[in-house]
C-alpha cells in the first residue's frame, strides 16, 4: 500500500512553532531563535518557557538543517 503525498508550495509557508503549555494559543518561533536563545516568553499569555536544549538537541540540529538548507536556497535565488 503506497500513500502518495503532493506537495504544494503552502507547505514551505508553514510556520515553525509549538503550542504553548499553558494557553495552548500556538506560538510561531523562528528556527534562529530556538537554536540561539534558551528561553523564549509566549506572545499571547507572556509564560516564560524555558528550552530543553539537551532533551532538544537532536530536534535542535534537525532544525538547523532545514535552516541551513533554507539559506542556501535564499543564497541562491538572490544571485
Ligand atoms: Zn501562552
Amino acid at each position: 500500500m503506497e500513500t502518495k503525498v503532493t506537495t504544494t508550495s503552502q507547505a514551505q509557508q508553514r510556520v515553525p512553532g509549538f503550542a504553548c503549555p499553558r494557553c495552548g494559543q500556538f506560538m510561531p518561533v523562528p528556527i534562529q531563535q530556538l537554536l540561539h536563545h534558551s528561553s523564549l516568553v509566549c506572545p499571547w499569555c507572556h509564560q516564560r518557557l524555558n528550552i530543553d536544549r539537551h532533551a532538544s538537541a537532536k530536534a535542535l540540529s534537525i532544525l538547523a538543517k532545514v535552516e541551513e538548507a533554507q539559506q542556501r536556497v535564499n543564497n541562491a535565488g538572490s544571485i
